[in-house]
């Protein structure tokens, strides 16, 4: 086995016995890098330098001189932060998010930054203002998003790990897609600040991994308190790789009956009802639930998170961040800075949003959306009595081609439907990869659990992929 091809866990049991050294892995990365990034295409850019400095620096801690990327709407000290949109294509951030910086002290190295949707809106990268990610199990693929960037890094070796965010998918439908590990947090377990806000109320940052074992790992530096971020929740933070490793004897999986809809995959459906079969021979105990209000969930996220992100995104203006056109007075330089700054995505998004939150309307969309989210809330609530995790599809469908669904907005969005309750929710949820389709394309498998009840998502997630070959598996680009 190559060292690029290796995750945390793995490589870190090869340093520590000095088999290998942190200049190797590197090298090993980034020669891949060279290999196959011009075909992926998953970097804004690649900081080569900037990990040669980590390098030299030789902070010693659990990820000593592990390589790993990071989304490109998490700020850099010195390193251009650009969302993949032209309004922070040349925006460096004065101050290092606290994610970024707790990694470093942990010693790991950046190899880049990497592809998103613009400001995090979108399921396929395609609404990058560069580029289109692809995906490395088929190149006229997409990856999945917004972390397309990531996944797809983490998925063909051109790092060991990544940061993803997740404001209604984008970590784990990514993840699932590209047949890796991605873990979305409960919100307030991860530090927000230095992530560019698209939607407040709903944005968590986690990891995307090769193994959920490396998911606990990264979890346990990124998770806990920041008085940097007051959404942050000073809740004690457990060992989670412990978590990892215990079995599944008398955990109660739920399955919810509004997820098994017809019309879905076949293949996915599948796959997902295998992958419980499965978590029930190794001792789990398959119960059904119901969350009624599931139907719901995609207009009330999309509600509330254009209403979010049409406020939090006010303030590109060309005053005081990245790209100004120059216009005839200040109005003007507000207007064509916008228009041509953002893309038709962001764009649709502000306009939405703007609308549901004016005068005279507020009271019948955000406000109902608001009183809707509670409910969805409470079917989680009622769930939970009756199980320890919940089980769906991350995805109704594998990789899509690009280009099949950019002209249909709301094809685009229904491709969240099982992914979006969790945000709007507020809980922890995972994605491992639990199968294939005919045609050779990842699937992945959702488990939610209660809120700060990471532990026991990563415990059922790592006793399902150690019984399973899913994980090895590596698109052979
Ligand atoms: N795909 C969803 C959207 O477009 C979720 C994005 C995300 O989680 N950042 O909003």
């Amino acid at each position: 086995m190559e060292l690029f091809e290796l995750g945390i866990e793995g490589l870190k049991t090869l340093l520590d016995k000095k088999e290998v050294t942190p200049r190797e892995v590197l090298d090993s990365v980034f020669s891949r890098i060279d290999a196959v990034e011009e075909r992926v295409k998953a970097y804004v850019t690649l900081t080569r330098e900037k990990a040669e400095e980590m390098l030299a620096a030789g902070n010693t801690g659990v990820l000593s001189g592990i390589p790993i990327a990071v989304k490109d709407n998490m700020c850099t000290k010195g390193i251009r932060t650009t969302c993949s949109s032209k309004i922070l294509e040349n925006f460096i951030a004065p101050y290092e998010s606290t994610v970024t910086e707790r990694l470093a002290k942990a010693g790991s190295v950046f190899t880049g930054k990497t592809n998103l949707d613009e400001f995090a809106m979108g399921s396929s990268t395609e609404n990058s203002a560069f580029f289109t990610t692809k995906n490395p199990w088929d190149l006229g693929r997409i990856p999945g998003g917004s972390s397309g960037g990531s996944a797809a890094a983490v998925a063909s070796g051109e790092c060991a790990a990544a940061l993803g965010s997740d404001t209604g998918g984008s970590i784990r439908q990514p993840a699932s897609l590209c047949g890796v590990v991605g873990l979305k947090p409960t919100y307030g377990r991860v530090s927000r600040y230095g992530l560019v806000a698209f939607a407040s109320s709903l944005d968590q940052i986690g990891p995307i991994t090769k193994t959920v074992k490396d998911a606990a790992i990264m979890l346990n530096i990124m998770a806990g308190r920041d008085p940097l971020d007051s959404t942050s929740a000073p809740v004690p933070v457990p060992d989670f790789t412990k978590a990892a490793g215990m079995d599944v004897k008398g955990i109660r999986v739920g399955i919810p009956k509004e997820y098994f809809i017809e019309g879905m995959d076949p293949e996915v459906e599948k796959a997902v009802k295998d992958a419980v079969k499965k978590m029930e021979s190794i001792g789990a105990i398959p119960v059904e639930v119901s969350l009624p209000h599931t139907g719901y969930a995609v207009a009330t996220y999309y509600i509330l998170a254009t209403s979010e992100a049409s406020s939090n995104l006010a303030r590109y203006d060309g005053v005081k961040y990245g790209f100004r056109a120059g216009g005839k007075d200040l109005l003007d330089t507000y207007l064509q800075t916008r228009a041509q700054g953002f893309g038709p995505e962001v764009k649709r998004r502000i306009m939405l949003g703007t609308y549901a939150l004016s005068a005279g309307y507020y009271e019948a969309y955000y406000g109902r959306a608001q009183q809707v989210r509670t409910l969805i809330k409470r079917d989680f609530e009622e769930a939970f009595k009756a199980a320890d995790v919940i089980a769906t599809p991350t995805s109704p469908t594998a990789a899509f081609k690009i280009g099949e669904k950019s002209a249909d907005p709301l094809q685009m969005y229904l491709s969240d439907i099982f992914t979006i309750s969790i945000n709007l929710a507020g809980l922890p949820g995972i994605s491992i990869p639990c199968g294939f389709t005919g045609g050779g394309l990842p699937i992945g498998l959702q488990l939610i659990g209660r809120h700060f009840d990471e532990e026991t998502v990563i415990r059922a997630a790592h006793a399902y992929e150690q019984s399973t070959e899913w994980h090895k598996k590596r698109p052979s680009l």
